[in-house]
């Protein structure tokens, strides 16, 4: 595809994420890698890439296997194809990866977001009828800072029973931030962006986060800026979510909050995520693995559809984005075909065939 850019080329502080400047679809395949992921991933990702090649996006998928399944299958959980792929591709669409707590090697998410400077990671959650949530009419849109924070992985004991972790925060990652968050905001019509801190305390780190921000509003008089000491920003989001549209965060922040607003649109089956840098992108639902649920064809298929559709649009294919997002919109609205997260006792399958149903019935009837 002419309008994306390889991964290793360019400056990546663009803002010319978040969808394809491009918007035709009379172009040649893409290629894109396909990691399935592990836990619920295969089947999450199967159903997202039966839905996009139903409706039509042109992908030629270079499937690879990372995490848990390539240790396993080749002794590596980041094999070098993998990553030949994503340079070669600098698209993908991933499942989760499993990450041992306390132990183990490092995330591989956080090794890719790292490598291939995928530093915006942009969540949007909002609500559909038919779905049972505290709320309705939610839309907020997450937008995290994914290469640095605490999840720069520099840990150390400094004597037995003494460990540090170091909060790396830069002032070219948090401007690179602000600026994503702000011409999101601006280019999708959104009327505010909050940053999310606790400057209270970490005033260096923090601080340094919100001076930036503060400098990057500036340029953008026509969206509202705010800020919040990000345990009361929680308890407005579940007590009023509407009072927030954009909201920008540093990387272990913006993971945290993000689940939590994930609870508010019916849970983690529910919100898609993609991680832009200037010159790639890797599309994923924002939930894990869900190893408890993984392999029952129970898994809630509707975040990695969602994400696909996500891939869609930076594919320059809206045309299909939109009918994948209306087809999830219609079958959720219907509730007759919802998985178990969901209230309902459909399988991933079937809800699957239910939105690729409601996607060839609306085709048939134009
Ligand atoms: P999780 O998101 O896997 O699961 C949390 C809860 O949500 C579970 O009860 C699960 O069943 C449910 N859930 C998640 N996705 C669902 C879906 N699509 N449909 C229905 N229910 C769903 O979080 P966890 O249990 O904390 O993490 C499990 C593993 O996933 C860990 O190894 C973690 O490191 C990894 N993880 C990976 C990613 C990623 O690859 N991007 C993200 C988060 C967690």
């Amino acid at each position: 595809m002419a309008h994306r850019k390889n991964f290793e080329s360019g400056n990546g502080t663009g803002p010319e994420h978040a969808g394809s400047p491009n918007g035709r679809t009379d172009q040649p395949a893409a290629h894109v890698t396909l990691i399935p992921g592990d836990g619920v991933g295969p089947e999450v990702t199967g159903a997202a890439v039966r839905v996009l090649e139903a409706a039509g996006v042109q992908i030629t998928w270079d499937l690879q296997q990372a995490g848990a399944a390539a240790l396993n299958k080749s002794g590596s959980a980041i094999p070098d194809s993998l990553l030949k792929s994503l340079r070669r591709t600098s698209v993908a669409l991933k499942g989760p990866l499993e990450t041992q707590v306390g132990q183990g090697y490092r995330s591989i998410n956080v090794y890719l977001r790292k490598t291939f400077n995928l530093y915006a990671n942009l969540r949007p959650t909002r609500s559909f009828e038919g779905v049972q949530a505290p709320f309705r009419n939610v839309d907020l849109v997450v937008v995290r800072e994914s290469t640095e924070d605490l999840y720069a992985g520099i840990e150390h004991q400094v004597t037995p029973g003494v460990v540090e972790s170091v909060k790396v925060i830069t002032a070219r990652a948090s401007t690179r931030i602000a600026r994503f968050a702000f011409e999101y905001a601006r280019r999708h019509g959104r009327k505010s962006v909050t940053a999310i801190h606790k400057a209270n305390i970490m005033k260096l780190s923090d601080g340094l986060f919100l001076k930036c921000a503060r400098r990057v509003a500036r340029d953008y008089k026509d969206v509202r800026y705010d800020e919040q000491i990000v345990d009361a920003a929680c308890m407005r989001l579940v007590t009023n979510p509407h009072a927030f549209d954009v909201l920008l965060l540093e990387n272990l922040y913006g993971d945290i909050v993000s689940d939590l607003c994930a609870g508010l649109v019916g849970g983690l089956g529910m919100v898609p995520g993609a991680n832009y840098g200037g010159k790639g992108a890797i599309f994923e639902a924002v939930h894990g693995t869900a190893p408890d649920i993984a392999g029952k064809n129970m898994a809630n298929p509707v975040a990695a559809i969602l994400s696909g559709a996500m891939l869609a649009d930076y594919l320059g294919d809206k045309d299909s984005a939109f009918r994948i997002r209306n087809a999830v919109g219609d079958v959720l609205g219907a509730g007759r075909t919802l998985t178990p997260d969901l209230g309902g006792s459909a399988t991933t399958t079937e809800m699957t065939e239910a939105i690729l149903n409601s996607m060839t019935n609306v085709e048939a009837r134009v």
